[in-house]
């Protein structure tokens, strides 16, 4: 039954990320057949991850990465995170393996740095578990110290559903992590549960804006307000911000003539393997001049 489901996986996979029906079973197969491959994925080193530019909206210049893990499985394909990074969560898998996400990511930008890109900064997702994880701070001493990366160079992406249950340990870890010297973020914000207090208790550096509502800002006047709105928030807290999804040059001229610091999304470039961000940074990729491209339409 395996060879038949792979068989119409195979079949119906235009990206191989389809791999089975969506019916009951069968997505109860998939967990289950997702979740015994995941704990041999480590060790046989099928982990990728691909990165994505983080453009300045000001000069265009790629400043920093985000690091994004795939999953090169000999039969399913290049599994992309959305199909088993919950499973890995829940399974607990998610330390070890973002463990492994950390350690690669810093390793890749410091070898970056190295190569002729100082002070590149690489941001790195972080799953809540993996945030409760007894481990963490001196998996995160460890990695900084034997990658050499600078701490200012690392950007820990985390989610607003960590501020949601027990605040008290949070806010602790987070300035030990901010004592080390990295930078932290917030991700996907607006999407989960916003209390603004946190934004004044916790030491976050930076907003990333969820790409729903970069999706239309130039069709939809409340996304578009939601979005200036956030813009403003952040800068009035002293904080950087930067949007996610941007697609479309419409997208870009809103973003930057709202003050937005930094853009990532498919209008600059997808995710790509190391060596095409490599040539990314070689080609010193930079967005039209500001003055070339047209103001924005009011909306
Ligand atoms: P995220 O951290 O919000 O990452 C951004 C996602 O948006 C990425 O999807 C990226 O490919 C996609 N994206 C970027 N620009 C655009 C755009 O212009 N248009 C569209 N439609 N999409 C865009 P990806 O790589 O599939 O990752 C999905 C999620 O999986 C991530 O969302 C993150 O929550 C999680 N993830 C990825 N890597 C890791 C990891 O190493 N650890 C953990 N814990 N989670 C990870
Ligand atoms: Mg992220
Ligand atoms: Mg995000
Ligand atoms: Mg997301």
């Amino acid at each position: 039954h395996a060879d038949i489901a792979m068989y119409r996986a195979k079949k119906l996979g235009r990206n191989n990320f389809q791999f089975f029906t969506p019916s009951m079973n069968d997505e109860a197969m998939e967990r289950v057949r997702i979740e015994g491959a995941l704990r041999n994925a480590l060790e046989r080193d099928e982990f990728v991850l691909h990165y994505q530019p983080q453009v300045d909206m000001k000069t265009g210049q790629i400043v920093g990465m985000e690091a994004l893990i795939r999953w090169n499985h000999p039969e399913l394909g290049m599994v992309p995170p959305g199909r088993f990074v919950g499973v890995a969560e829940e399974t607990g898998l998610i330390v070890p393996i973002g463990a492994w996400v950390m350690r690669t990511a810093c390793a890749q930008n410091k070898a970056w740095q190295v190569a002729g890109y100082p002070r590149l900064r690489v941001a790195v997702n972080l799953s809540a578990r993996q945030f409760g994880a007894a481990n963490l701070m001196a998996s995160l001493e460890a990695t900084l110290q034997e990658t050499g990366l600078d701490a200012a160079c690392l950007e820990i992406e985390l989610t607003e559903s960590l501020f949601m249950s027990d605040v008290t340990p949070a806010v602790e870890l987070l300035h030990r992590m901010k004592a080390l010297g990295v930078n932290l973020s917030i991700d996907d914000f607006g999407t989960g549960y916003s209390s603004f207090s946190y934004l004044s208790r916790f030491p976050i550096d930076v907003l990333k804006i969820d790409r729903s509502f970069v999706a239309d800002i130039t069709h939809d006047a409340n996304d578009a307000a939601i979005v200036s709105s956030i813009i403003a928030l952040a800068h009035n807290l002293k904080l950087a911000v930067i949007a996610e999804g941007v697609e479309t040059l419409a997208q870009l001229d809103y973003l930057r003539s709202h003050g937005c610091d930094e853009m990532q999304g498919y209008y600059f470039s997808k995710p790509v393997p190391a060596d095409q961000f490599e040539a990314l940074l070689a080609e010193g990729r930079c967005l039209p001049a500001p003055t070339l491209s047209p103001a924005p339409e009011t909306l």
